[in-house]
C-alpha cells in the first residue's frame, strides 16, 4: 500500500513503529542481539485492516446472545432448540436474549410467531433480535414485562406488529420501542466486559487492527468504556469513535473535538442519522443543512447515514450548502453504505468531495435477495464500486458488524468477484482489483479518520500494524479469497494474536 515501495520481503520494527521495509539481502543489517526475526515463510503482509464503519458495542452484546445466525439455524425449530437450551441454564423469568436470525435464511422463510416463542421458553422473557436490528420478536412474558398490549399504540420510531383479527400484538416489532428499552435489562459491567474481550478476539483473528465505531447513538460513556476495555488489556484494535446524531454538544461539553484523543482512541467525527432509525423520518432538509453546518464550523468530519437515494441527494445538498457558506479543503466528509447510487448523482458526488463507506459483504450475503427483489434497471446502481473509481471518488470498505460478519477477506472477495454467497454475478463490470479492494480496508480507511500519515501502509515510521495471510490474495485464483486466513496480527509492534496451527 505504499506507493513508493509496493512490494519488499522484509520489515523491521522498533518499539512501536516500522523502522524499515526492503530486501533480504539487507535484513542481515537490521539484526542485533535481542532482536526477534519472525519468518513468514513467504507469505502475504498486508496493513493491519481497518473497518471504517461497525458498531463494536452492538457486537460485543450479540456474541452474549443466544446465536441464531444464517448458517448456525435452519429453520424455526433451531431457534427454538437454542432457546429452549439456554432456558434449562437460565433461572426462571431472566430475559434470555438471541440475536441474528434472518428469517431470509429460514426454511420457512418467516420468523418464529408468538406461539413458536412460547413453546421455547413459556418461563423466560424472551427477545430474538434480527440481524439488522431492525425487527424483533418477543414471546408473551417479554410482551408483558414491557406491557406492551393491544391498546400500546406505535410509536415514530417503532411498530407493534398486531393480529389483523384478535388486535392482538403478534410478538413482531419493527424499529424502536420505548417501553421494551426500558424493560430489557441493560447488560452488567461484567457481561459487557466479557463480550468485549469475544469481540477482541474476533477483530484480532480477522486481522482487524483499527475500527471506526459510527453508532448514530454513541455518547461520551462509551467513549470511556473503551478508554477501560483498552486499558485493562481486554481491547486491543485502535478504536476512531464517531459522536452521536444527538450528543455532538455532549462530547464537546466533556472537551471532546475532531481528532481529541490518541492513536488508541481517537474522536472521528460526527453520525448524522437520517431516517426512521433515528425514529424522525425524513427531517426537513433545513434541519439537515443546520444541523450539519454547527458540526462543520466546529470542525468535525461529518458522517452521513445514507441509506436509499432519497438520503443520499439530501447528505450532497447538505455538504454542497456547508462548502458555499464555510467552506473547507480536505473535509472528508462521509456517505455511509450508500447501496444506491443512481448514475445522474455520480458526477455530483465527486464535486462533493465526500468519501463513500460501504460494505462490500452485504453483496455476498444479501445479494441473492437483491437479484430476486430488486429492478433489473436498478441492479446496476446498487454498490457500482468501479463506477466510483472511475469517477475519482473515494471508497472505503467496512462491515457494519453485527449486520454481518467482519471479516474483511470476505469483503474483498465480494469487491474483486462480485459473486453472492450462492455463487451467482453481481454486476461484474463493478468489480476492482484486490489491491483496489486491500486498500480500500486498509490506507483509505485510515484516510477516512484522517489517520494515513500514522497507519495503513507498510512504511517507514508508521504504526506497526501488520497481518500475515495464509495466502496471498493477489496471487491466488480470486475464489479461494475469501478463504485466506489470518495467520499472525501484529499491532503496536506486538503480537496480539496468532492462529493455532
Ligand atoms: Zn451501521
Amino acid at each position: 500500500m505504499d506507493q513508493d515501495c509496493p512490494t519488499a520481503e522484509v520489515v523491521a520494527i522498533k518499539g512501536n513503529k516500522i523502522l524499515d521495509v526492503g530486501h533480504k539481502q539487507v535484513s542481515g543489517h537490521f539484526k542485533k542481539k535481542g532482536t526477534r526475526l519472525i519468518d513468514c515463510e513467504g507469505r502475504a503482509i498486508v496493513p493491519g485492516f481497518n473497518d471504517a464503519h461497525c458498531h463494536p458495542l452492538s457486537f460485543a452484546a450479540s456474541l452474549l446472545c443466544v446465536d441464531c445466525s444464517p448458517g448456525v439455524v435452519e429453520n424455526i425449530a433451531g431457534i427454538q432448540y437454542r432457546i429452549r437450551r439456554q432456558a434449562e441454564q437460565t433461572p426462571a423469568s431472566r430475559w434470555i436474549r438471541a440475536a441474528n436470525y434472518d428469517e431470509e435464511y429460514l426454511a420457512e422463510g418467516r420468523p418464529p410467531n408468538l406461539q413458536e416463542m412460547e413453546e421455547a421458553a413459556p418461563l423466560h422473557p424472551v427477545i430474538l433480535i434480527h440481524r439488522s436490528e431492525g425487527h424483533c420478536v418477543l414471546n408473551r412474558l417479554a410482551l408483558q414485562e414491557a406491557g406492551i398490549t393491544r391498546e400500546t399504540p406505535n410509536s415514530p420510531a417503532g411498530t407493534i406488529h398486531k393480529d389483523p383479527e384478535t388486535g392482538e400484538p403478534n410478538g413482531v416489532i419493527s424499529g424502536r420501542n420505548e417501553q421494551l428499552a426500558r424493560a430489557l435489562p441493560s447488560l452488567r459491567q461484567k457481561e459487557l466486559k466479557r463480550g468485549m474481550e469475544l469481540a477482541n478476539q474476533r477483530y484480532l483473528s480477522m486481522g482487524i487492527t483499527s475500527l471506526q465505531d459510527t453508532t448514530w447513538t454513541n455518547e461520551v460513556h462509551h467513549y470511556q468504556a473503551f478508554r477501560r476495555f483498552m486499558d485493562q488489556g481486554i481491547l486491543s484494535t485502535r478504536v476512531s469513535m464517531l459522536a452521536g446524531t444527538e450528543t455532538l454538544e455532549e462530547f464537546q461539553n466533556a472537551g471532546l473535538s475532531m481528532g481529541s484523543g490518541d492513536s488508541r482512541l481517537r474522536i472521528g467525527g460526527v453520525k448524522l442519522a437520517l431516517d426512521e432509525s433515528t425514529g424522525r423520518t425524513r427531517p426537513p432538509q433545513e434541519d439537515i443543512n443546520c444541523y450539519a453546518l454547527r458540526a462543520h464550523k466546529d470542525g468535525f468530519q461529518i458522517a452521513f447515514h445514507v441509506s436509499d437515494a432519497y438520503a443520499l441527494k439530501a447528505a450532497l445538498i447538505a455538504i454542497e450548502f456547508v462548502q458555499q457558506r464555510a467552506g473547507r479543503t480536505g473535509h472528508r466528509h462521509r456517505l455511509e453504505h450508500c447501496p444506491v447510487c443512481p448514475p445522474e448523482f455520480l458526477q455530483r458526488m465527486a464535486a462533493s468531495q465526500a468519501m463513500v463507506i460501504c460494505q462490500p459483504a452485504f453483496l455476498y450475503y444479501g445479494g441473492q435477495k437483491y437479484l430476486q427483489d430488486v429492478s433489473s434497471a436498478q441492479l446496476n446502481w446498487l454498490f457500482p464500486v468501479g463506477s466510483l473509481l472511475r469517477q475519482n471518488i473515494k471508497v472505503v470498505a467496512s462491515s457494519d458488524s453485527p449486520m454481518v460478519s467482519c471479516n474483511p477477506l470476505t469483503g474483498i472477495y465480494a469487491l474483486v468477484t462480485r459473486h453472492t454467497e450462492a455463487g451467482q454475478d453481481f454486476c461484474a463490470r463493478e468489480s476492482v482489483s484486490v489491491l483496489e479492494a486491500l486498500k480500500m480496508y486498509t490506507l483509505q480507511g485510515a484516510y477516512a479518520s484522517f489517520e494515513e500519515e500514522v497507519k495503513g501502509s507498510i512504511r517507514p515510521g508508521k504504526l506497526a500494524d501488520l497481518v500475515v495471510l495464509t495466502d496471498n490474495p493477489v496471487q491466488i485464483d480470486p475464489e479461494g479469497i475469501k478463504d485466506i486466513q489470518v495467520a499472525l496480527t501484529i499491532i503496536d509492534g506486538k503480537i496480539a494474536w496468532e492462529k493455532e496451527i
